[in-house]
């Protein structure tokens, strides 16, 4: 199913309306206009994966060693992204507002932190080990169903990682097929599946149920299993040294809340933002960078007053920043959605949580949370450290611990639903290839430098002059090989939102350049010395 299909019949040759001093084109390179599909999810992770390695925007890590599950490393266009994404986000939440202050705290923290957060006691995930194969799934990602006859018989189990709906029963019938087989039943009609976690089977169950590693009944009933990677720091490697990689980067806030407080000169509501890594001992690191097990995140934590009708308001701006952000970086709206969190999937200290989701190729999953966590964590870091962690009201003269509206993202996960959201296809002269439609804000390479020909002193240097120009701004790229047509599909592979080319009439006639825009294919003729406002306003929003 398409989503959106562009066709253009004509393209380019006209100054957009309302631009000084830019004239339309009689006549410069000719491209044909390419056929451009946005696609709705039907591409598979493994043509983003191969997609991700072939352009240099992430590697598996130590890729000569076979890789290192769960690790990855981004490479020459995928560091230029990341940058981008994280630039965007603060210059949004931080910046812009007079509200927000930034903070980089350290990754180990005081081990006492983590006992008071909660999570060395409570971080973990349900796990299951096959026996047989070593392998080991979390429980609540893997589904298992009775396989039943139409005389109401259960023959066996199915057991399948979790997936799309389409998936699932696929991997499931592969199985039941192994199992008719088995029992001399090939072909025996069977019931539609019913899918339960593999955390609710009973101990009876779970010794009929095959592992999907070992295909044998080899799982261990579902254990808590601490997802927070362990360090000893210093000399002595004795219990007493034992420390942790931060899982996530609020707790960092919260132990520095007095410290900004009284430096800053903030009034609640206020908030303290913060990037950063953060380590995970994922079970089942899966889905490319959705789920590793070094990532990075970005969140705040937006100190309020406390009251039950205080935290409503503020949870719900938070909300509509975020989805504002997110779709100002060029995240698809078809492809977005709410989750609202209810009952047990709450935390028992949350007022409330609401997700936002993306439809990635392996289904619609968490993208990031806007939590509204009351005062969970500087009450606990109160009572773990002695140490008070109030704010005094000058207005009211109230004295209180405040309470948190928490948006929390990640950016990798939100760098996988950019390249998800900009993927598309085209077609040029009956060839089809896929390009990627970064926005500008983020796009890795913003413009690539054309000299029309690379054996003409004159035009190549006043080419090269304007690429020394830009690359002082943005990351620029130096093109002077190929035919015009074939550099334009060069830069629309990588992302590249703006193409110049130098030509005969910028040296010989007029001093300007053509500036070809990506998505339109529009072409127009600028002033050398406007071009940097130009590209300001198409890239950084101002001139
Ligand atoms: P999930 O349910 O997917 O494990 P979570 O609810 O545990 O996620 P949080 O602890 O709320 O996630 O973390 C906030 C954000 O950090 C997530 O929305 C996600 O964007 C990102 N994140 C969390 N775990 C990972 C991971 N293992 N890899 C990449 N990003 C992650």
């Amino acid at each position: 199913m398409l989503l959106c299909f562009f066709t253009r019949s004509s393209f380019g040759f006209v100054a957009r309306s309302g631009t000084k001093g830019w004239r339309s084109l009689a006549s410069a390179t000719t491209e044909t206009a390419p056929t451009v599909k946005e696609l709705p999810v039907n591409y598979s992770m493994e043509e983003i994966v191969s997609l991700c390695k072939r352009r240099g925007i992430i590697f598996p890590s130590s890729e000569i060693y076979n890789g290192y599950a769960g690790f990855y490393d981004y490479g020459p266009l995928g560091c230029e992204l990341k940058k981008n994404v994280k630039d965007a986000w603060w210059r949004f939440f931080v910046t812009s507002r007079e509200d927000v202050v930034g903070l980089d705290s350290s990754i180990i923290h005081n081990p006492a932190t983590w006992k008071s957060s909660g999570h060395v006691d409570g971080f973990s995930d349900p796990m299951v080990d096959c026996k047989e194969t070593k392998l080991r799934f979390r429980a609540d990602q893997l589904f298992f169903s009775p396989v039943i006859n139409e005389q109401n018989e259960i023959l066996g189990y199915a057991c399948v990682q979790e997936n799309t709906d389409e998936q699932m029963v696929k991997d499931a019938k592969k199985q039941v097929k192994d199992l008719l087989k088995t029992l001399d039943k090939a072909g025996e009609a069977i019931q539609a599946f019913s899918f339960k976690e593999v955390n609710e089977a009973t101990e009876e169950e779970m010794k009929q149920i095959p592992s999907p590693a070992s295909g044998k009944p080899t799982l261990t009933m579902p254990r808590a299993f601490n997802l927070m990677f362990q360090t000893q720091v210093g000399a002595l490697s004795d219990e007493s040294s034992t420390a942790y990689l931060r899982p996530e980067t609020a707790q960092g806030i919260f132990l520095n809340f007095k410290n900004v407080l009284t430096t800053s000169r903030q009034k609640i509501p206020f908030g303290i933002a913060q990037i950063g890594k953060a380590f995970r001992n994922e079970i089942t690191p899966r889905n490319f960078i959705f789920r590793s097990r070094e990532f990075e995140q970005m969140e705040v934590e937006y100190f309020i007053p406390p009251g039950d009708d205080v935290w409503p308001e503020f949870h719900q701006k938070w909300m509509d920043d975020s989805r504002e952000f997110l779709l100002s970086i060029g995240l698809r709206e078809d492809l977005m959605g709410w989750d609202v969190h209810k009952g047990d999937k709450l935390a028992h200290y949350a007022q409330a949580c609401t997700d936002i989701t993306f439809k990635f190729p392996f289904g619609e999953q968490e993208l990031m949370g806007i939590a509204a966590r009351g005062n969970y964590d500087l009450t606990q870091h109160t009572e773990g450290s002695g140490k008070s962690l109030d704010y005094f009201d000058e207005q009211t003269k109230e004295k209180y611990i405040p309470h948190c509206i928490e948006p929390s993202l990640g950016v990798d996960r939100l760098m996988l639903a950019l390249i998800c959201s900009a993927y598309a296809e085209d077609e040029v002269g009956g060839e089809k290839r896929s390009l990627l439609k970064f926005d500008p804000k983020v796009a890795p390479i913003k413009v690539a430098v054309l000299p029309l020909v690379k054996n003409k002193e004159a035009l190549v240097s006043v080419a090269r002059e304007l690429f020394d120009k830009l690359r002082v701004r943005w990351n620029c790229q130096w093109d002077a090989t190929g035919a015009i047509g074939r550099r334009y599909r060069r830069a629309d592979e990588v992302g590249t939102p703006f193409c110049i080319t130098v030509d005969f009439d910028t040296i010989e006639k007029d001093n300007s350049v053509t500036i070809r825009d990506r998505d339109t294919t529009e072409q127009v003729r600028i002033p050398m010395d406007e071009v940097v406002s130009y590209l300001s306003k198409q890239i950084d929003g101002y001139a």
